[in-house]
């Protein structure tokens, strides 16, 4: 019973870490993009400049209050702060509730970082700049050599194949992909090895499609409207770096 106790505080621990770890990484990728230091200004309204109170940074509880508000101007906050947050703080327990006490809870972790700064980033100037995937590359690195993938190897096939891939893709289409999101499927491709970034690349790019058909059947996009293929990144990534095995299970289900 008590045993049970510690594991609900835990994870309500956990919950609460991913929830500010969120709404930092949700700075980070304004930020970074603009060319702001991540430390300094504190926090301000982008539309009446007022700065941001400590107590109305608390992490999707200051987005209730204020219903979603500014303090000072009514400007509306969109609600992709503390969406963000809030799917953060999720997979941040979720990671936890899978691998446990092991090293690849940190690599979990530390994938969710770059995945919600990317979001961010490239929701808010559709764009994966460089300094964060140079940020990322080094961290990624360690930590797969003391927590390595099975083969060992297939994280370094897996960024070449990606890379190249995506390289030919971005050629042939023109653009249709950017630079950013070839170099993000790179670094995915070290951290998922070969099998994983692949299915990745399938669901980002089927949810992408489907996304991009439903909104012009929906009259709410053109033909030509460019969608920032972030989001899709990202989700492809969590599914197939946390559900692999399952995905692919349901997919021989379907198509045996
Ligand atoms: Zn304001």
């Amino acid at each position: 019973m008590k045993k049970a106790g510690c594991m609900i505080g835990l994870i309500v621990y956990l919950f609460l870490v991913g929830l500010v770890l969120g709404s930092f990484y949700n700075v980070v990728g304004l930020r970074i993009p603009a060319g702001q230091s991540i430390i300094h200004p504190r926090s301000f309204c982008p539309s009446c400049l007022r700065t941001i109170r400590i107590w109305e940074l608390i992490p999707v509880c200051s987005y209730i209050w204020q219903k979603g508000k500014c303090r000072g101007c009514d400007v509306r906050i969109p609600l992709l702060y503390p969406s963000l947050e809030l799917i953060h703080g999720l997979l941040f327990v979720l990671a936890f509730q899978l691998f446990g006490w092991s090293g690849e809870t940190i690599v979990a972790w530390t994938l969710l970082a770059l995945l919600t700064v990317i979001v961010a980033s490239d929701l808010g100037y559709m764009l994966i700049p460089n300094k964060i995937l140079l940020f990322f590359l080094p961290v990624f690195v360690i930590e797969r050599i003391f927590v390595p993938l099975q083969p060992w190897w297939s994280g370094i096939a897996g960024a070449c194949i990606s890379f190249f891939f995506l390289f030919m893709i971005a050629i042939l289409s023109k653009g249709g992909i950017g630079g950013g999101d070839v170099k993000l499927f790179a670094l995915l491709g070290f951290v998922l090895g070969i099998k994983g970034v692949l299915l990745a690349f399938f669901l980002a790019s089927f949810l992408g499609t489907v996304f991009g058909v439903g909104g012009i059947i929906a009259g709410a996009m053109k033909r030509q409207s460019a969608i920032p293929f972030g989001p899709f990144i990202a989700l492809g990534t969590i599914i197939s770096y946390f559900f692999e095995p399952n995905v692919l299970r349901y997919y021989f289900l379907l198509f045996p």
